[in-house]
């Protein structure tokens, strides 16, 4: 079994699975994907021997068209894929080994944002964001304490009493941001978070991702939104075809 130890992320405690037969030595290193490929069942080779490395504190773009396989690359870090062939290492944990309990306390550690949004349709802003403490099993008071900073931050602390059909889509997006960060993970990972916005409401979202990010989170985006990656200036890969190839520093 896994041992649940207590650490200190930026300004409060998280969870952290620590295991001889999964972890990895601290290497500074957030994600390192070694020679890792993936071939879906019906043979389709999604991605070809790609590494990739990204530091702790590191924000990166993944940028590529349309079937290129971002979201395979980003399924396979929070384990919702295995590769076919080599290794996905993410926060010193080695993602294929991991399974049942270990995997549910690795995935604890990952804040993940759909272009989607994936919000309860009957339950209200603050509701939508608690569920996640809930699910962990966090008393009312600590998610009360941690409710009003977050929302907060995404600046819905007014649309907290809000159904998810009241809001705009730009405040939907940023109420499932809410809920991937309250548990306090120190990676999050954005699928095409403003595949459905207007550049106004997207530039908002990437601005809460930044300011994630200068807060001590390892920030992972994937978009086809060139002119927003070129206005950021920050790291970016583009996946074409499966394969990864470096964009900036
Ligand atoms: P992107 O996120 O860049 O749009 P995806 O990672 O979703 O690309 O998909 C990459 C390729 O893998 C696409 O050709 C897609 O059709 C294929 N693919 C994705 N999921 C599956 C699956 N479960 N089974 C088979 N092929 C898949």
């Amino acid at each position: 079994m896994p041992t649940v130890v207590s650490q200190k992320a930026t300004s409060d405690k998280f969870t952290h699975v620590q295991d001889s037969d999964t972890q990895q030595p601290n290497t500074g290193l957030m994600v390192q994907l070694r020679s890792t490929a993936k071939t879906y069942f019906n043979g389709h080779k999604a991605l070809l021997d790609m590494n990739l490395e990204v530091k702790q504190g590191e924000f990166l773009f993944i940028t590529g068209p349309s079937g290129s396989g971002k979201s395979t690359l980003l399924k396979l870090l929070y384990g919702e894929e295995l590769p076919t062939q080599g290794k996905v290492i993410v926060d010193g944990c080695d993602v294929a080994s991991l399974r049942g309990d270990r995997l549910s306390l690795f995935r604890r550690r990952i804040g993940i944002v759909f272009q989607d949004y994936k919000l309860i349709p009957q339950r209200t802003v603050a509701e939508n964001v608690a569920v996640v403490l809930q699910a962990q099993g966090y008393t009312r008071k600590e998610i009360q304490r941690r409710l009003e900073p977050t929302l907060k931050l995404v600046g819905l602390l007014n649309k907290a009493d809000c159904f998810p059909e009241q809001l705009s889509g730009g405040e939907q997006q940023r109420v499932s941001i809410a809920r991937a960060i309250i548990a306090t993970p120190p990676i999050l990972l954005a699928d095409e978070p403003t595949g459905n916005l207007d550049p106004d409401n997207s530039w908002q979202i990437i601005q809460i991702l930044q300011k994630l990010n200068f807060f001590g989170a390892t920030v992972i985006v994937t978009t086809h939104d060139e002119q927003l990656v070129r206005r950021c200036g920050h790291r970016v890969v583009q996946v074409r075809n499966g394969r990864l190839h470096q964009i900036s520093q």
